[in-house]
């Protein structure tokens, strides 16, 4: 039976083959000091490091499973476990400090809450900076007996190489676009949603074919949003909607996941574009409804839409503190002027 057949936690299906692998070391006592999964971000690679974690730290381990019933796994598993450290970038900062590398240090120093495992996860360890590299090359020098670092990097060409070097390195790829498919359509049907074909591969396709997160958009209705978007653009263009209508819903869910929207939208219009392919029929008629007389003429219009949308997240996402609601109208406005003037839009003879 598959490992997470059953279960709604990882390791996920593409996971798994690295999950035996370690769970093989772990059964021989023959696991490593230090571990560097190399993945690429959203394939879950913190939620596998946890898990990972969960069995390492489980009192009477099931199957090659934490069994989630001992002392240590009532204690909330390892996200709250006192012998687990996860360390990550602080709050409103992107890198990892030497400050933390030395709480770390700190930790794996102190004795345990069991005689198990002290295990420290850094799920983004390419955001150490300089000085927490070295600092935690130390560690990684002196191994304690019974301590464990796991460590994820999508980027790991950035760490130090003598970091690397010191480190057991295990590919943790994503899924292909079918097994993606295959396992977000068994979580949909189990939890009832009722999603047509075309509409699942539109949902992975703006979560960037990331699985993960089209099952958080799913449960969170980003879905529906797509489609209410997009009807909102066709309206824009017909002028069966106006934009005060569309900034007032969108105050209903904050301008950034609007901009978040239309971004995803015209990004998969500008690919159907551009391979002449369509998943999802509305998408084509939305991208029919765009002024211009051919394709290369929609595709030039629809280029122009994304970059504003870009710069208008960009600006949001700023120091300079712009008006949300404007920045929004703006957009839309140019948007809708493009609808009304067609002309404007065919390329310069
Ligand atoms: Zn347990």
């Amino acid at each position: 039976m598959s490992l997470s057949a059953a279960a709604d936690r990882p390791p996920w299906p593409w996971q798994e083959a690295v999950w035996r692998r370690l769970c093989r070391q772990w059964r021989q006592q023959n696991l490593a000091h230090a571990y560097l999964f190399c993945g690429e971000s959203g394939a879950g690679s913190a939620g596998f490091l946890h898990e990972f974690a969960n069995l390492l730290l489980c009192e009477k381990p099931l199957d090659q499973r934490a069994c989630r019933q001992c002392r240590s796994c009532r204690a909330g598993g390892a996200e709250h476990h006192p012998d687990l450290l996860q360390v990550a970038p602080e709050e409103g900062k992107k890198d990892i400090g030497i400050g933390q590398i030395r709480e770390l240090t700190e930790f794996l120093s102190r004795s345990g809450f069991s005689e198990l495992a002290r295990i420290t996860i850094i799920p983004r360890a390419e955001r150490l900076t300089l000085a927490a590299a070295n600092a935690l090359l130390k560690t990684l020098e002196e191994p304690a007996d019974r301590t464990f670092l796991l460590l994820a990097a999508v980027s790991p060409g950035r760490l130090l190489p003598t970091i690397r070097s010191r480190c057991q390195i295990l590919p943790l790829p994503g899924p292909d676009p079918a097994g993606a498919a295959d396992w977000l359509r068994q979580q949909a049907d189990r939890q009832q949603s009722h999603l047509s074909e075309a509409a699942l591969g539109e949902l992975l396709e703006a979560c960037g074919h990331r699985p993960l997160e089209a099952l958080d958009a799913l449960r969170s209705g980003r879905q529906e949003g797509l489609a209410a978007m997009r009807r909102c653009l066709h309206g824009l263009l017909s002028g069966e909607t106006g934009i005060h209508k569309m900034v007032t819903d969108a105050g209903k869910i904050g301008e950034a996941a609007v901009f978040e929207q239309l971004s995803i939208i015209s990004t998969i219009v500008i690919r159907g574009l551009i391979e002449d392919a369509w998943q999802n029929p509305e998408n084509h008629s939305l991208a029919e409804a765009l002024p211009g007389k051919d394709r290369a003429a929609r595709l030039a219009a629809l280029l122009e839409f994304h970059r504003q949308v870009t710069e208008a997240r960009k600006l949001l996402a700023g120091p300079g503190n712009p008006n949300p609601q404007l920045l929004l109208e703006s957009v839309l406005l140019c948007w809708q002027r493009q609808g009304g003037e067609r002309a404007a839009w065919e390329p310069a003879p």
